[in-house]
């Protein structure tokens, strides 16, 4: 298999990852993203085969004997999510970039895999009110899920000195525009 460059990005849920993410994958044409297996409910607008595989568990469980995942974890109880070693080498052979949209455990697990190849990002929105109420906007979440989201989110922030780069997400528009100097770096050497 070729090899390439890694972008990991991580965040709590609501930080603006996929905002950010989304942003960056249409200005680097040589960025691609990963698509992860996950077992949650497709949201309405999400495209199966493009925002995620979205299997059963039992499916899931498969992948994971037949040993598929780089990683995978119960991001959420009784939702697993993994990253698949295929979609490393579908894009490495195309001389491309990764891109992770990963929690922060998938993160710093790749990130202690592969060293300099990969950079590993930080989201960090403003406050954890300000993350309430963006997934309050949302609209995906029901309360037991948005409490879910928001316990979690308090756990994952102590880690954000570990990964590389920390991006604050406040203003949207300087955030896409720092995350765009950090991947231009990156690409650079
Ligand atoms: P994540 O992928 O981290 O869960 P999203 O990218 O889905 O987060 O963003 C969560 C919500 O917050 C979305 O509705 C998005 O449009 C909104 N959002 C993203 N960045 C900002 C920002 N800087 N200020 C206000 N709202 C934002
Ligand atoms: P969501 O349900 O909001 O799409 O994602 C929930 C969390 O799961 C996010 O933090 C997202 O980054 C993470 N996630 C998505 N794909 C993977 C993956 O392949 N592995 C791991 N460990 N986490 C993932």
């Amino acid at each position: 298999m070729m090899s390439g460059k890694i972008l990991i990005f991580s965040a709590p849920s609501g930080s603006g990852k996929t905002t950010i993410v989304r942003h960056l994958l249409n200005a680097f044409p040589n960025l691609e993203f990963s698509i992860s297996a996950c077992t949650r409910g497709k949201r309405d607008f999400e495209i199966n085969g493009k925002d995620y595989y979205f299997l059963t568990v039992d499916e899931f469980r498969q992948k994971i004997s037949e040993d598929e995942f780089l990683e995978w974890e119960e991001v959420y109880e009784n939702n697993f999510y993994g990253s698949l070693k295929s979609e490393l080498s579908r894009i490495w052979n195309k001389g491309n970039t990764v891109v992770f949209d990963i929690d922060v455990k998938g993160g710093l697990n790749i990130k202690r895999k592969y060293g300099d190849q990969a950079l590993s990002i930080f989201v960090r929105p403003p406050s954890i009110d300000a993350l309430e109420s963006r997934l309050r906007y949302r609209h995906t979440e029901n309360e037991e899920t948005l409490k879910k989201r928001l316990d979690k989110a308090n756990f994952e922030m102590s880690f954000s000195k570990d990964f590389d780069i920390e991006l604050i997400n406040d203003n949207l528009e300087q955030a896409l525009k720092e995350a765009e100097e950090i991947v231009k770096n990156f690409l650079k050497h």
